[in-house]
């Protein structure tokens, strides 16, 4: 566990709110950050889709080598790709009560076909789970690129560092591994301008498909970190409540 996601201790009612649950948003607004800060407060794990492609990339996998110019260039990696990642790690036993899928559906040709896909896990293992919940993180588009420029990465705990908001203790270094920080080579101001573009012509109509089913919060990613982890576990509540 990351510093980032031992900050507090959990909500008793936490617990219970798992399931499969989605967070949104563009480059930078911070969703991993709150994923791993989910992760500790509810015991599930994050599966970020752009962490395993990462780290194919860094093995040298083809599935890596597949992915490199497209994520270098700020575009999106194909849906069966990435469907594939995420199918395969639905099969792990740590995702049973739930877990925070950060950065997928990032199109709605991944969105139906998870949407399916977790229609016939169910079907296997002949029970019914909680409905997948959407939260959507929305911060103006100025100050993502601020965030993106100056995000820094420890590549061994993940956690994630900006060297304006929340510098490390000594800089270029991780306060729990000492390991030297990277910068993403797609958190460059020219791969972001892709990116956006990318988010608002595939990712936006991911929003509405799950808006209309009411799966859907948005929330405010603009205020601290801790503000927007109280917001988005509040959306959650709201949400599992209605669909009981
Ligand atoms: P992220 O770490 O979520 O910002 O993703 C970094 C990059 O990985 C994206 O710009 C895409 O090139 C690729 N990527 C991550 N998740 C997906 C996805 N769900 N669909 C397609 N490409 C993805």
């Amino acid at each position: 566990m990351t510093s980032e996601s031992a900050h507090s201790s959990a909500p008793a009612d936490n617990r219970l709110l798992p399931g499969p649950i989605l967070l949104l948003g563009a480059p930078g607004v911070g969703k991993g950050t709150q994923a791993q800060r989910l992760m500790g407060d509810f015991g599930i794990p994050q599966i970020s889709t752009g962490d395993i492609l990462r780290d194919n990339i860094a093995r040298g996998t083809e599935l890596g080598r597949a992915a490199k110019s497209l994520m270098d260039q700020g575009q999106l990696v194909p849906d069966e790709l990435v469907n594939g990642m995420v199918g395969s790690r639905l099969t792990q036993p740590d995702v049973r009560r739930g877990y925070i899928l950060d950065g997928y559906p990032r199109t709605l040709g991944q969105a139906e076909w998870l949407d399916s896909h977790l229609i016939s896990l169910e079907e296997d293992a002949g029970a019914v789970s909680l409905p997948l919940v959407a939260i959507s993180i929305k911060v103006d588009e100025q100050e993502l690129l601020r965030r993106i420029t100056g995000r820094r990465i420890c590549p061994v705990c993940k956690t994630i560092y900006n060297i304006h908001s929340k510098p490390p203790r000594k800089e270029g270094f991780c306060d729990n591994e000492g390991s030297p920080l990277q910068h993403r080579s797609d958190d460059t101001e020219q791969a972001f301008t892709e990116r956006m573009k990318a988010y608002n012509s595939l990712t936006a109509p991911v929003i509405e498909h799950y808006s209309r089913q009411g799966r859907f919060r948005e929330v405010d990613g603009s205020r601290a970190v801790e503000e927007v982890t109280a917001s988005i576990e509040a959306a959650l509540r709201h949400l599992r409540q209605a669909g009981e």
